[in-house]
């Protein structure tokens, strides 16, 4: 059966799939990245990994992949198939397309960044499905986004478009990994929220699905955390939409897993905030942790269509 390699690689482990060209998942498998022993250690792995998934298809769906996607985090030049930066695996400049190819016999190889790879599946197979215009934003230890235009992922001039994890929302607010203060992450991210919720609630091992639990319970500080972070993502919300004018505002990533207790005072307060600008449906992700995967998938698949149209 004809299938593609679909690798999403994540901090410390990967998830692997061989889709078929209707997206179904033939063969599922995780792996460790190995970080512990070094950049070119996790490089060897992601290949290795390939190496076994290929030799997977040949032998239990009679024929290798035809193609492979791969999803990285940190900076990638999608273009020039580079992972020019991961500071979570140690790496600078890794021409990880061509490798990828090489191990697997030559054949074609998309390289995509985890967060708009993730983006790419959830609006056209996930929470976005049928959207011409969204923009799909994961809460999770930073916030990223993809900008969704006609099923395909802007990635802008130089692979950096999307991060609204670091528009400055609050002026002189906590410093950021960026090196400036008060953006979006800082405040909003699952990462922002229990860093909050740990210090107001006195209990260092607390964490943002703690206190989305005290929040439900009607606990005043969790609800003051709570609505501090509702607050500053709403004013970066507002600002994407203003810019972008998204049909679908796709809201991801471990804080999103609180559901409405998130949602409701989110589209209330980016409601109150809009003057002009329409309202986007602001809803869940719905893929969770394989969207990445399932966009490595898709963008292997595109691979194969261009090729043959
Ligand atoms: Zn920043």
């Amino acid at each position: 059966m004809r299938h593609v390699i679909a690798l999403d690689v994540g901090g410390t482990g990967m998830k692997a799939a061989l889709v078929g060209a209707d997206g179904t998942l033939l063969h599922e498998a995780r792996r460790a990245t190995g970080r512990d022993r070094g950049a070119d250690a996790v490089v060897a792995s992601i290949l290795d990994f390939a190496a076994d998934l290929r030799a997977h298809g040949q032998a239990h769906l009679g024929r290798p992949a035809e193609a492979a996607g791969l999803a990285v985090p940190g900076i990638v030049d999608a273009e020039r198939g580079i992972a020019v930066y991961a500071a979570n695996l140690g790496w600078r400049d890794v021409p990880l397309r061509g490798l990828l190819a090489e191990r697997l016999g030559g054949v074609p190889v998309a390289l995509g960044h985890d967060v708009r790879t993730g983006g790419l599946a959830e609006g056209r197979i996930g929470a976005g499905r049928g959207a011409d215009r969204f923009l799909f934003v994961p809460l999770g230890t930073g916030i990223a986004g993809a900008i969704g235009i006609d099923g395909t992922i802007e990635a802008g001039a130089h692979g950096c478009a999307g991060e609204i994890g670091h528009v400055v929302v609050r002026p002189g607010g906590p410093e950021c990994g960026c090196g400036r203060r008060g953006c979006l992450e800082t405040l909003a991210s699952a990462s922002a929220v229990t860093r909050a919720w740990a210090a107001a609630s006195g209990d260092p091992g607390a964490d943002a699905a703690d206190c989305a639990k005290a929040v439900e319970s009607g606990d005043p500080a969790a609800l003051r955390v709570w609505q501090d972070a509702v607050d500053a993502l709403a004013d970066g919300l507002v600002t994407a939409l203003t810019l972008l004018d998204p049909r679908t505002l796709i809201i991801g990533g471990g804080l999103a897993e609180a559901g409405e207790t998130l949602f409701t005072p989110l589209r209330a307060a980016v409601e109150e905030r809009v003057t002009f600008q329409q309202l986007p449906d602001i809803v869940p992700a719905a893929l969770g942790d394989t969207a990445g995967c399932l966009g490595a998938g898709l963008l292997a698949w595109d691979l194969l269509t261009e090729v043959t149209a």
